[in-house]
């Protein structure tokens, strides 16, 4: 494939830069790769493993003359990122951002930006529980979604490289509104993540009763819940904080539902809860349908010593397309 942008900048060195730097390096797609991330560990990190054709000790080092910047650092850290990289941004450049929630980045961004340069908003909707600069692979995006939430007046060129850029690394592109893609993550990941600390917190409650019966005895359900809540804290904590009238929503038709079918267990109402589940059912069949996830009863994430299992790329070679196993779980 051709190159696309002969320098290509990541901010922030996590799951979602590494998965981008080993799949464009798959690809051929970009030139130079200049990486930062705010840690000296990190950084260190990122030259043993060869993350990066340069890894630079600034933010604004690493922009220098960048053709396309990535900002994937936590949603609440974009504003300062953008800040402070924004006078040296290269006139014509395309800046974009990986964050799980885009109204508020965009708002934290955009003003930052000088003219000449252009913004367009993305959002990949593929990941892992792990996180960190060895967390990366070069499949996590194949086939997966990357929305992006263009603004008014966006260059249609720098728009049209940068989604041939995700198709290129795998995945497949589509734009939309930042507002609807807000509300549709509450749905789909943000609310979810939510109810899954909710309820391994609640588990945690309850071991100090029951000992250690809780992990000794952790049915599917339970350590599917344990898996999504093993995300990393601060990245959650930002989404929340940043997507608060969406998930407020969304939390709010989730209570309702739950006194629903706490009311029919309560008073007996089979019927109820055989129909809701039969709905719900029909759901997960679209997703594999939509090839969104496996039929496998493990749901295609190994189990753990059969090689397979979701270690998000650890232990294996960064540029190792053979990641069937690994859950996408995505944000
Ligand atoms: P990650 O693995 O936790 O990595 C975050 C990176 O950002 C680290 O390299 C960290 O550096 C760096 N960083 C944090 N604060 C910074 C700052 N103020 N200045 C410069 N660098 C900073 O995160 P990730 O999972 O790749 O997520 C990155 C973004 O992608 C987030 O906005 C997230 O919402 C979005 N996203 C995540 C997923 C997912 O499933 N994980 C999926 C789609 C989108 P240090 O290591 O030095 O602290």
């Amino acid at each position: 494939m051709p190159v696309l942008y002969d320098r290509v900048a990541l901010i922030g060195l996590g799951l979602i830069a590494s998965s981008m730097f080993w799949a464009m390096k798959r690809a051929g797609l970009a030139g130079e790769v200049t990486g930062y991330a705010r840690s000296a560990e990190t950084r260190d990190t990122a030259r043993e493993i060869g993350l990066c054709d340069r890894i630079c000790d600034t933010a604004r080092e690493a922009v220098e003359g960048a053709d396309l910047v990535v900002l994937a650092v936590p949603v609440g850290a974009m504003e300062a990122v953008a800040r402070d990289i924004a006078p040296v941004l290269k006139p014509g450049a395309t800046v974009t951002d990986v964050g799980s929630v885009k109204k508020q980045v965009i708002e934290a961004i955009g003003p930052h930006l000088p003219d000449g340069v252009h913004f367009i908003p993305g959002h990949p909707l593929a990941g892992t529980e792990h996180s960190g600069p060895r967390s990366g692979f070069a499949t996590l995006f194949d086939n997966r979604y990357t929305l992006l939430t263009p603004v008014e007046g966006t260059d249609a060129e720098a728009t049209d490289r940068l989604i041939r850029l995700w198709e290129g690394i795998g995945a497949r592109v589509e734009t939309m509104d930042a507002d609807h893609h807000d509300l549709v993550l509450s749905v789909t990941s943000h609310t979810p993540h939510l109810i899954a600390y909710t309820m391994v917190g609640v588990a945690d409650d309850l071991r100090r009763v029951t000992d250690s019966e809780v992990i000794k005895y952790s049915a599917a359900g339970f350590r599917d819940f344990t898996r999504i809540a093993a995300s990393d804290p601060t990245m959650w904590r930002d989404v929340f904080l940043n997507n608060k009238d969406a998930t407020l929503e969304i939390l709010g038709r989730f209570t309702e539902e739950l006194f629903a079918l706490q009311r029919a267990i309560r008073t007996g109402d089979g019927d109820l809860l055989f129909d809701y589940f039969t709905r719900t059912r029909a759901i997960r069949r679209g997703i594999i349908e939509a090839g969104q996830d496996t039929a496998a009863p493990d749901f295609g994430r190994g189990l753990p010593g059969d090689g397979r299992s979701d270690t998000g790329g650890a232990g294996k070679s960064r540029a190792d397309t053979s990641k069937a196993g690994t859950s996408k779980a995505g944000t």
